[in-house]
């Protein structure tokens, strides 16, 4: 028998219409014969409240963490009344949800007390949203007749100890989904887990990073070797670019795992960037798809990266970040300066986005995000201090004001020319490209422009993509 996973994202499990819709497509894939795993998110807007919820006991304001408790009581309880009927399952649910709550406010009071946070209590706390939509999701469909169950996704996905952004333990992750998970599949139950949360080997709360549920989703697909993995969420798929920038932008009927692993790292806010990982290799394709309107078939994820006639598939890009640039001319022939200048950057907790060096080796940039980079640059200029003082590396400049426009295409391995279209087009358009750098993947050319320009510069690139998709 076949089994799928589905994973439905916040505003999917956002109201009681939405949930109904969830119950819906589950219950019609049950009448396809499939299994089906169910990874949930926490309901819109819940996982901010509970980090402000955090925030506010940190800073002794009780009040405020217990009215957060409270809003939050209200709009589960109202979704419970309005999608169960008086009985067992509705009490059961409404005093799991009690339960839960109670504990929020509990360990919000010893935050209170503390007058801190440590990140392993912040991520018990946050865990909160996912413990609580799965409970309400799993209720649902019981009062549909679905055989469904809650389950907290720490009994099978365990992570490591880093609290809000933990990495998960491949081996003794895939050995619980084995042992653990199959079985109740098999027991003809529709597991409902909590997306987004992990566990140590000792059982205390994970979080994998925020918008972290898509990336549960295709761990669980991975292990238990689902047919295909289903993202749904409140748009049709992937599309040529965002369209709050260009209207003109359109669904993607399919794309390759390395497309849209370009397009999430780059910022188009589909996908978590790590939800291809454990799904790649298996070559288990994935679908996003949307809840809203469930009869759209939505983008295919795939090994194959179907050719195009323009070549560039999508555009995307990412504000709030900066330029870094490491410039001396005794850094000649030396190596060694970049590697340490990353590591420091690393030190620092930055990302690195992209990075350029030009064969003159007299200067190399890199970008990052706005809120780490006063922070690399320190770390930076440490490491880098003997050299600073002899000469040999003159600055350390930032520049803020900057975006990245990454276009992505697949096509683009081994196709002369694209790149110069691109830059054509940013030429006739005035746009004046600061720096610039390609994929080894050949699958996508970013670079780095004035914030001021990152509109224009979307937009006519976009013209470049959009012929690509065959109009619906
Ligand atoms: N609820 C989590 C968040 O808002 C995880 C997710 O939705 O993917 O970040
Ligand atoms: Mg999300």
């Amino acid at each position: 028998m076949k089994t799928l996973t589905m994973k439905f994202g916040g505003t999917s499990v956002g109201s009681p219409e939405a949930i109904s819709g969830v119950v819906n497509i589950v219950g019609e894939e049950l009448a396809r014969g499939s299994h089906v795993i169910v990874v949930v998110s926490a309901m819109s807007g819940v996982t901010d409240q509970l980090i402000t919820s955090v925030r506010e006991a940190a800073a002794g304001n009780r009040w405020a963490y217990l009215s957060c408790s409270q809003k939050l009581r209200d709009r589960h309880n109202e979704v419970i009344h309005l999608l169960t009927v008086p009985g067992k399952n509705r009490t059961d649910v409404l005093n799991e949800v009690e339960l839960l709550l109670s504990q929020h406010a509990e360990l919000c009071s010893a935050v209170n007390i503390l007058g801190e946070a440590t990140a392993r209590i912040s991520d018990a706390i946050v865990a909160f949203g996912e413990r609580l939509s799965s409970r309400i999701v799993a209720a649902a469909m019981r009062h549909a007749r679905i055989n469904a169950r809650a389950f907290d996704a720490g009994q099978f996905l365990v992570t490591d100890d880093r609290f809000g952004n933990a990495t998960p333990n491949w081996e003794e992750t895939e050995r619980r989904i084995r042992e653990n998970l199959l079985p109740v599949l098999e027991q003809g139950i529709v597991p409902v887990i909590t997306g987004f949360i992990g566990a140590t080997p000792d059982g205390q709360f994970t979080t994998l990073g925020r918008g972290g549920s898509d990336y549960s989703g295709a761990i669980f697909a991975a292990y238990s070797d689902s047919e295909e993995l289903i993202i749904w969420t409140d748009v049709d798929g992937v599309m040529t670019t965002d369209p709050r920038i260009d209207r003109r932008a359109r669904v993607l009927p399919s794309i390759s795992y390395t497309e849209v692993g370009e397009l999430a790292f780059y910022g188009a806010k589909v996908l978590h960037p790590k939800t291809v990982q454990p799904i790649l290799n298996r070559g288990i394709p994935m679908r996003v798809r949307n809840t809203f309107n469930p009869s759209h078939p939505g983008t295919l994820i795939s090994q194959v990266a179907e050719p195009t006639d323009t070549v560039i598939k999508a555009v995307t890009s990412v504000r709030n970040v900066s330029l870094v640039t490491v410039s001396g001319k005794g850094m000649i022939g030396v190596p060694g300066i970049a590697g340490r200048t990353f590591l420091a950057t690393a030190k620092a907790g930055a990302n690195i986005l992209m990075i350029s060096q030009a064969s003159s080796e007299q200067s190399f940039c890199f970008v990052v995000l706005n809120d780490v980079v006063n922070e690399a640059k320190q770390y930076i200029e440490e490491e880098l201090a003997k050299e600073i003082a002899r000469r040999d590396v003159d600055s350390i400049d930032l520049m803020t004001k900057v975006s990245v426009v990454t276009v992505v295409g697949a096509g683009m391995r081994g196709t002369p020319g694209v790149a110069g279209r691109v830059f054509t087009t940013l030429g006739n358009n005035n746009v004046n490209v600061i720096a610039i750098a390609q994929g080894a993947s050949e699958c996508s050319i970013s670079f780095v422009v004035d914030e001021l320009h990152l509109e224009r510069t979307v937009l006519s690139l976009h013209d470049l993509a959009l012929e690509a998709v065959p109009v619906a």
